[in-house]
Protein backbone atom coordinates (compact mmCIF):
# COMPACT_ATOMS: atom_id res chain seq x y z
CA UNK A 1 0.00 0.00 0.00
CA UNK A 2 3.24 2.21 0.06
CA UNK A 3 2.11 3.71 -3.38
CA UNK A 4 -1.30 4.96 -2.25
CA UNK A 5 -1.67 8.54 -1.36
CA UNK A 6 -2.19 9.35 1.74
CA UNK A 7 -4.57 12.08 2.58
CA UNK A 8 -3.62 15.34 4.97
CA UNK A 9 -6.53 14.43 6.80
CA UNK A 10 -9.98 12.03 6.58
CA UNK A 11 -12.97 12.34 8.64
CA UNK A 12 -13.78 9.06 10.74
CA UNK A 13 -16.85 8.29 9.71
CA UNK A 14 -18.79 4.80 11.67
CA UNK A 15 -21.70 2.81 11.15
CA UNK A 16 -23.63 4.37 14.54
CA UNK A 17 -23.49 7.92 12.03
CA UNK A 18 -24.79 5.93 9.20
CA UNK A 19 -27.41 4.46 10.74
CA UNK A 20 -28.53 7.71 12.48
CA UNK A 21 -28.81 9.45 9.41
CA UNK A 22 -30.81 6.83 7.72
CA UNK A 23 -33.02 6.87 10.73
CA UNK A 24 -33.31 11.07 10.34
CA UNK A 25 -33.88 10.72 6.70
CA UNK A 26 -36.63 7.85 7.20
CA UNK A 27 -38.44 10.27 10.08
CA UNK A 28 -39.56 12.29 7.88
CA UNK A 29 -37.85 15.19 9.97
CA UNK A 30 -34.30 16.41 8.04
CA UNK A 31 -33.93 19.82 9.19
CA UNK A 32 -33.33 21.39 12.83
CA UNK A 33 -35.56 19.08 15.00
CA UNK A 34 -35.45 16.43 17.31
CA UNK A 35 -31.74 15.27 16.78
CA UNK A 36 -30.65 18.63 16.60
CA UNK A 37 -31.74 18.87 20.37
CA UNK A 38 -30.62 16.11 21.65
CA UNK A 39 -27.09 16.77 20.27
CA UNK A 40 -27.31 19.89 21.52
CA UNK A 41 -28.48 18.71 25.09
CA UNK A 42 -25.21 15.77 25.17
CA UNK A 43 -22.73 18.40 24.18
CA UNK A 44 -23.81 20.82 26.59
CA UNK A 45 -23.50 17.52 29.19
CA UNK A 46 -20.26 16.67 27.48
CA UNK A 47 -18.89 20.03 28.60
CA UNK A 48 -20.07 19.38 32.06
CA UNK A 49 -23.87 21.09 31.93
CA UNK A 50 -24.22 24.43 33.23
CA UNK A 51 -23.73 26.18 29.63
CA UNK A 52 -26.22 26.53 26.87
CA UNK A 53 -25.37 24.59 23.29
CA UNK A 54 -26.83 26.13 20.24
CA UNK A 55 -25.60 24.27 17.11
CA UNK A 56 -25.40 26.21 13.97
CA UNK A 57 -24.37 25.26 10.59
CA UNK A 58 -20.94 26.36 10.52
CA UNK A 59 -18.38 27.71 13.62
CA UNK A 60 -18.07 31.20 11.03
CA UNK A 61 -21.94 31.39 12.01
CA UNK A 62 -21.02 30.80 15.33
CA UNK A 63 -19.14 33.24 15.48
CA UNK A 64 -20.84 35.80 13.84
CA UNK A 65 -23.73 35.20 15.87
CA UNK A 66 -21.12 35.56 19.04
CA UNK A 67 -20.36 39.05 18.17
CA UNK A 68 -23.64 39.94 16.75
CA UNK A 69 -25.10 38.98 20.57
CA UNK A 70 -22.40 40.96 22.12
CA UNK A 71 -23.17 44.01 20.78
CA UNK A 72 -20.07 44.51 18.30
CA UNK A 73 -20.55 46.88 15.82
CA UNK A 74 -19.35 49.83 13.52
CA UNK A 75 -16.43 51.05 14.14
CA UNK A 76 -15.77 49.04 17.42
CA UNK A 77 -12.34 46.39 17.11
CA UNK A 78 -12.09 43.36 18.24
CA UNK A 79 -8.61 42.16 19.00
CA UNK A 80 -7.32 38.51 17.45
CA UNK A 81 -4.25 36.56 16.11
CA UNK A 82 -3.10 37.05 12.55
CA UNK A 83 -2.47 33.53 12.95
CA UNK A 84 -5.46 31.46 12.00
CA UNK A 85 -8.23 31.02 9.43
CA UNK A 86 -9.94 34.13 7.87
CA UNK A 87 -13.24 32.89 9.30
CA UNK A 88 -11.70 34.17 12.95
CA UNK A 89 -11.56 37.89 11.54
CA UNK A 90 -14.04 37.79 9.06
CA UNK A 91 -17.20 37.77 10.84
CA UNK A 92 -15.64 40.59 13.03
CA UNK A 93 -15.97 42.51 9.39
CA UNK A 94 -19.44 41.33 8.99
CA UNK A 95 -19.94 43.51 11.87
CA UNK A 96 -18.86 46.50 10.27
CA UNK A 97 -15.80 46.40 13.01
CA UNK A 98 -11.83 45.93 12.55
CA UNK A 99 -9.89 43.50 13.77
CA UNK A 100 -6.76 44.53 15.35
CA UNK A 101 -3.97 41.51 14.64
CA UNK A 102 -1.49 41.17 18.18
CA UNK A 103 0.78 38.59 17.51
CA UNK A 104 1.81 35.65 18.45
CA UNK A 105 3.77 33.84 21.17
CA UNK A 106 6.43 31.89 19.31
CA UNK A 107 6.69 29.04 21.88
CA UNK A 108 2.99 28.30 22.07
CA UNK A 109 1.61 30.26 18.72
CA UNK A 110 -1.01 31.51 20.38
CA UNK A 111 -1.84 35.25 21.04
CA UNK A 112 0.52 37.11 23.38
CA UNK A 113 -1.40 38.14 26.04
CA UNK A 114 1.66 40.37 26.47
CA UNK A 115 1.28 42.33 23.11
CA UNK A 116 -2.66 42.52 24.21
CA UNK A 117 -2.74 45.87 25.92
CA UNK A 118 -0.67 48.34 23.90
CA UNK A 119 -3.10 47.55 21.18
CA UNK A 120 -6.31 48.35 23.46
CA UNK A 121 -7.76 51.37 21.92
CA UNK A 122 -11.02 53.53 23.01
CA UNK A 123 -12.49 51.49 20.81
CA UNK A 124 -11.98 48.02 21.60
CA UNK A 125 -14.86 46.19 22.32
CA UNK A 126 -13.61 42.39 22.60
CA UNK A 127 -10.85 39.65 22.86
CA UNK A 128 -10.76 36.94 20.01
CA UNK A 129 -8.31 34.21 20.51
CA UNK A 130 -7.88 31.07 18.71
CA UNK A 131 -6.71 27.55 20.94
CA UNK A 132 -4.08 27.45 17.99
CA UNK A 133 -3.95 23.36 17.04
CA UNK A 134 -5.50 22.19 20.35
CA UNK A 135 -3.57 24.24 22.98
CA UNK A 136 -5.32 26.53 25.53
CA UNK A 137 -4.65 30.30 24.88
CA UNK A 138 -3.25 31.59 27.89
CA UNK A 139 -6.91 32.47 29.48
CA UNK A 140 -6.04 34.00 32.87
CA UNK A 141 -4.13 36.51 30.89
CA UNK A 142 -6.68 37.21 28.89
CA UNK A 143 -9.60 36.89 31.16
CA UNK A 144 -7.89 39.83 33.59
CA UNK A 145 -6.79 41.91 30.31
CA UNK A 146 -10.53 41.80 29.63
CA UNK A 147 -11.99 42.24 33.13
CA UNK A 148 -9.30 45.50 33.58
CA UNK A 149 -10.37 47.24 30.53
CA UNK A 150 -14.19 46.02 30.58
CA UNK A 151 -14.01 43.89 27.07
CA UNK A 152 -15.81 40.76 26.03
CA UNK A 153 -13.84 37.61 24.98
CA UNK A 154 -15.03 35.21 22.14
CA UNK A 155 -13.16 32.15 21.97
CA UNK A 156 -12.63 30.14 18.84
CA UNK A 157 -12.43 26.97 19.53
CA UNK A 158 -12.08 25.67 15.95
CA UNK A 159 -9.96 23.40 17.10
CA UNK A 160 -10.19 22.96 20.74
CA UNK A 161 -12.04 19.65 21.38
CA UNK A 162 -10.73 18.81 24.18
CA UNK A 163 -8.77 20.83 25.19
CA UNK A 164 -8.50 21.53 28.62
CA UNK A 165 -7.18 24.92 30.80
CA UNK A 166 -5.72 24.62 34.10
CA UNK A 167 -7.91 21.74 34.36
CA UNK A 168 -11.31 23.07 33.14
CA UNK A 169 -12.14 22.32 29.47
CA UNK A 170 -12.40 25.43 26.93
CA UNK A 171 -16.70 25.93 26.52
CA UNK A 172 -16.24 26.12 30.90
CA UNK A 173 -13.98 29.00 31.00
CA UNK A 174 -15.26 32.56 31.84
CA UNK A 175 -15.25 33.94 28.39
CA UNK A 176 -18.52 35.55 27.06
CA UNK A 177 -18.62 32.89 24.21
CA UNK A 178 -17.13 30.05 22.97
CA UNK A 179 -17.64 28.34 19.44
CA UNK A 180 -16.31 25.21 18.19
CA UNK A 181 -16.43 23.26 14.42
CA UNK A 182 -17.47 20.57 13.33
CA UNK A 183 -15.78 20.75 9.76
CA UNK A 184 -14.89 17.82 7.72
CA UNK A 185 -11.16 18.25 9.03
CA UNK A 186 -11.86 18.80 13.12
CA UNK A 187 -11.48 16.87 16.05
CA UNK A 188 -14.71 15.33 15.26
CA UNK A 189 -17.11 16.21 12.42
CA UNK A 190 -21.15 16.99 11.24
CA UNK A 191 -20.00 17.43 7.62
CA UNK A 192 -20.33 21.22 8.06
CA UNK A 193 -21.35 22.63 11.56
CA UNK A 194 -20.30 23.90 14.87
CA UNK A 195 -21.57 24.84 17.97
CA UNK A 196 -21.93 28.34 20.36
CA UNK A 197 -21.41 27.64 23.99
CA UNK A 198 -22.08 30.17 26.66
CA UNK A 199 -23.72 30.92 30.48
CA UNK A 200 -25.82 33.97 29.50
CA UNK A 201 -29.18 32.98 29.13
CA UNK A 202 -29.90 36.50 27.53
CA UNK A 203 -26.65 36.08 24.92
CA UNK A 204 -27.57 32.61 24.39
CA UNK A 205 -31.23 33.70 23.74
CA UNK A 206 -29.90 36.14 21.32
CA UNK A 207 -27.96 33.50 19.28
CA UNK A 208 -30.88 31.35 19.14
CA UNK A 209 -33.03 34.09 17.53
CA UNK A 210 -30.37 35.55 14.98
CA UNK A 211 -29.82 31.84 13.78
CA UNK A 212 -33.24 31.58 12.34
CA UNK A 213 -34.48 34.39 10.63
CA UNK A 214 -34.81 36.80 13.95
CA UNK A 215 -37.51 34.22 14.18
CA UNK A 216 -38.93 33.55 18.40
CA UNK A 217 -39.92 30.21 18.23
CA UNK A 218 -38.18 27.36 15.38
CA UNK A 219 -39.81 25.27 13.14
CA UNK A 220 -39.99 21.92 15.82
CA UNK A 221 -41.61 24.38 18.04
CA UNK A 222 -44.02 25.82 15.97
CA UNK A 223 -44.71 21.98 15.24
CA UNK A 224 -44.73 20.52 18.22
CA UNK A 225 -45.96 23.79 21.09
CA UNK A 226 -49.61 24.09 21.48
CA UNK A 227 -49.84 28.03 20.13
CA UNK A 228 -51.11 27.85 16.02
CA UNK A 229 -48.27 26.31 14.46
CA UNK A 230 -48.72 28.83 11.99
CA UNK A 231 -47.55 31.66 14.32
CA UNK A 232 -44.48 33.21 14.89
CA UNK A 233 -43.05 36.50 15.33
CA UNK A 234 -40.01 37.89 13.80
CA UNK A 235 -38.11 40.35 15.99
CA UNK A 236 -34.81 41.37 14.35
CA UNK A 237 -33.04 40.60 10.49
CA UNK A 238 -31.52 37.10 11.30
CA UNK A 239 -29.83 35.00 9.87
CA UNK A 240 -29.83 31.37 7.97
CA UNK A 241 -27.48 29.30 10.56
CA UNK A 242 -29.40 26.53 11.82
CA UNK A 243 -27.78 23.03 11.96
CA UNK A 244 -30.01 20.25 10.10
CA UNK A 245 -30.85 16.99 11.93
CA UNK A 246 -28.86 14.89 8.98
CA UNK A 247 -25.93 16.69 10.71
CA UNK A 248 -26.91 16.20 13.97
CA UNK A 249 -27.29 12.71 13.52
CA UNK A 250 -23.53 12.50 12.66
CA UNK A 251 -22.83 14.93 15.38
CA UNK A 252 -24.04 12.86 18.42
CA UNK A 253 -22.55 10.05 17.33
CA UNK A 254 -19.10 11.89 16.66
CA UNK A 255 -19.29 13.31 20.53
CA UNK A 256 -19.95 9.95 21.92
CA UNK A 257 -16.39 8.94 20.40
CA UNK A 258 -15.16 12.35 21.14
CA UNK A 259 -12.82 11.29 23.84
CA UNK A 260 -11.30 7.99 22.51
CA UNK A 261 -10.81 9.98 19.12
CA UNK A 262 -8.48 12.30 21.14
CA UNK A 263 -6.45 9.57 22.79
CA UNK A 264 -5.97 8.38 19.32
CA UNK A 265 -4.73 11.52 18.18
CA UNK A 266 -2.94 12.68 21.47
CA UNK A 267 -0.71 8.89 21.28
CA UNK A 268 0.31 9.51 17.34
CA UNK A 269 1.19 13.20 18.58
CA UNK A 270 3.46 11.32 21.38
CA UNK A 271 4.67 9.14 18.80
CA UNK A 272 5.48 12.02 15.99
CA UNK A 273 7.29 13.91 19.20
CA UNK A 274 9.42 10.81 19.80
CA UNK A 275 10.57 9.72 16.50
CA UNK A 276 11.30 12.97 14.62
CA UNK A 277 13.50 14.28 17.66
CA UNK A 278 17.09 15.14 16.34
CA UNK A 279 16.39 16.48 13.08
CA UNK A 280 16.46 20.19 12.19
CA UNK A 281 13.24 20.87 13.16
CA UNK A 282 10.96 22.62 16.23
CA UNK A 283 8.11 20.14 17.62
CA UNK A 284 4.87 21.33 18.50
CA UNK A 285 4.55 23.20 21.35
CA UNK A 286 3.05 20.75 24.25
CA UNK A 287 0.69 21.42 27.15
CA UNK A 288 2.69 22.73 29.99
CA UNK A 289 0.70 24.11 32.29
CA UNK A 290 -0.80 21.94 35.18
CA UNK A 291 -4.31 20.62 34.14
CA UNK A 292 -3.75 21.48 30.71
CA UNK A 293 -5.06 19.45 27.77
CA UNK A 294 -4.07 19.51 23.92
CA UNK A 295 -6.55 18.60 21.58
CA UNK A 296 -4.07 18.02 18.95
CA UNK A 297 -6.27 19.26 16.18
CA UNK A 298 -3.42 19.81 14.09
CA UNK A 299 0.29 18.32 14.47
CA UNK A 300 2.67 21.60 13.13
CA UNK A 301 6.04 21.25 13.20
CA UNK A 302 8.70 23.87 12.41
CA UNK A 303 11.63 23.88 9.24
CA UNK A 304 14.52 25.28 11.49
CA UNK A 305 16.95 28.07 9.48
CA UNK A 306 19.37 25.26 9.36
CA UNK A 307 17.80 22.46 7.42
CA UNK A 308 18.74 21.16 4.38
CA UNK A 309 15.72 22.39 2.39
CA UNK A 310 13.28 25.22 2.32
CA UNK A 311 9.49 24.65 3.85
CA UNK A 312 8.08 24.07 -0.36
CA UNK A 313 10.39 22.20 -0.81
CA UNK A 314 9.85 19.62 1.79
CA UNK A 315 6.08 19.69 1.47
CA UNK A 316 6.65 19.23 -2.31
CA UNK A 317 9.24 16.29 -1.29
CA UNK A 318 6.59 14.44 0.98
CA UNK A 319 3.88 15.21 -1.98
CA UNK A 320 6.14 12.86 -4.38
CA UNK A 321 6.62 10.33 -1.57
CA UNK A 322 2.49 10.44 -2.06
CA UNK A 323 1.70 11.88 1.80
CA UNK A 324 -0.27 15.26 2.13
CA UNK A 325 0.88 17.71 4.16
CA UNK A 326 0.03 21.35 4.78
CA UNK A 327 0.40 24.80 6.19
CA UNK A 328 -1.40 26.60 9.20
CA UNK A 329 -1.61 28.89 8.56
CA UNK A 330 -1.06 31.58 5.73
CA UNK A 331 -1.05 34.63 8.22
CA UNK A 332 -4.36 36.78 7.66
CA UNK A 333 -1.99 39.66 7.16
CA UNK A 334 -0.14 38.34 4.05
CA UNK A 335 -3.37 37.69 2.08
CA UNK A 336 -4.68 40.39 -0.15
CA UNK A 337 -7.72 41.58 1.40
CA UNK A 338 -6.17 42.18 5.37
CA UNK A 339 -3.34 43.42 4.13
CA UNK A 340 -4.94 45.93 1.96
CA UNK A 341 -7.49 46.93 3.50
CA UNK A 342 -5.23 47.56 6.94
CA UNK A 343 -2.23 48.23 4.96
CA UNK A 344 -0.17 46.00 6.41
CA UNK A 345 3.36 44.68 5.75
CA UNK A 346 4.56 40.94 6.53
CA UNK A 347 6.74 42.40 9.49
CA UNK A 348 4.73 43.77 11.13
CA UNK A 349 3.94 40.55 12.82
CA UNK A 350 7.20 38.85 12.48
CA UNK A 351 6.23 36.28 15.15
CA UNK A 352 3.62 35.02 13.18
CA UNK A 353 5.62 35.60 9.66
CA UNK A 354 8.41 33.88 11.40
CA UNK A 355 6.38 31.02 12.30
CA UNK A 356 4.55 30.37 8.89
CA UNK A 357 7.98 30.28 6.52
CA UNK A 358 8.40 26.92 8.44
CA UNK A 359 5.49 25.72 8.93
CA UNK A 360 4.48 22.21 7.82
CA UNK A 361 1.33 20.28 9.39
CA UNK A 362 1.69 16.65 9.20
CA UNK A 363 -1.14 14.10 8.69
CA UNK A 364 -2.50 13.49 11.99
CA UNK A 365 -6.11 11.45 12.04
CA UNK A 366 -7.69 9.11 13.92
CA UNK A 367 -8.13 7.17 10.32
CA UNK A 368 -4.30 6.44 9.96
CA UNK A 369 -2.91 3.10 10.85
CA UNK A 370 0.19 2.58 12.50
CA UNK A 371 1.71 1.98 9.35
CA UNK A 372 0.91 5.15 7.88
CA UNK A 373 2.32 6.77 10.31
CA UNK A 374 5.56 5.26 10.18
CA UNK A 375 5.43 5.88 6.17
CA UNK A 376 5.06 9.62 7.54
CA UNK A 377 7.90 9.56 9.89
CA UNK A 378 10.42 8.09 7.41
CA UNK A 379 9.56 10.24 4.64
CA UNK A 380 10.60 12.75 7.05
CA UNK A 381 13.51 11.24 7.79
CA UNK A 382 14.35 10.48 4.62
CA UNK A 383 13.99 14.27 3.21
CA UNK A 384 15.48 16.12 6.15
CA UNK A 385 18.33 13.68 7.41
CA UNK A 386 19.50 11.84 4.51
CA UNK A 387 22.04 9.06 4.90
C1 LIG B 1 -12.04 25.78 10.71
C2 LIG B 1 -11.87 27.07 11.42
C3 LIG B 1 -12.90 28.01 11.55
C4 LIG B 1 -14.18 27.91 10.79
O1 LIG B 1 -14.91 26.77 11.03
P1 LIG B 1 -16.15 26.45 10.07
O2 LIG B 1 -16.94 25.46 10.87
O3 LIG B 1 -15.57 25.86 8.81
O4 LIG B 1 -16.89 27.71 9.82
C5 LIG B 1 -12.71 29.10 12.36
N1 LIG B 1 -11.55 29.32 12.98
C6 LIG B 1 -10.51 28.47 12.87
C7 LIG B 1 -9.26 28.76 13.61
C8 LIG B 1 -10.63 27.33 12.07
O5 LIG B 1 -9.59 26.51 11.91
Amino acid sequence: MNDSFLPFALPDIGEEEIAEVVHALRSGWVTTGPKTRQFESEFAEWLGGQVEAISVNSATAGLHLALEALGIGAGDEVITTPYTFTASAEVIRYMGADPVFVDIDPRTLNLDPARIEAAITPRTRAILPVHFAGLACDMDAILAIARRHGLRVVEDAAHALPTRFRGQLVGQLASDVTVFSFYATKTMTTGEGGMVVCKDPAVAKRCRVMRLHGINRDAFDRYTSKTPAWYYEVVAPGFKYNLTDIASAIGIHQLRKANRFHARREAMALRYNAELSGLPIELPPRAEREGDLHAWHLYVLRLQQGAPIGRDAFIQAMADRGIGCSVHFIPLHLHPYWRDTYRLQAEDFPQAYAAYRGAVSLPLYTKMTDADQSRVIQAVRDILAPV
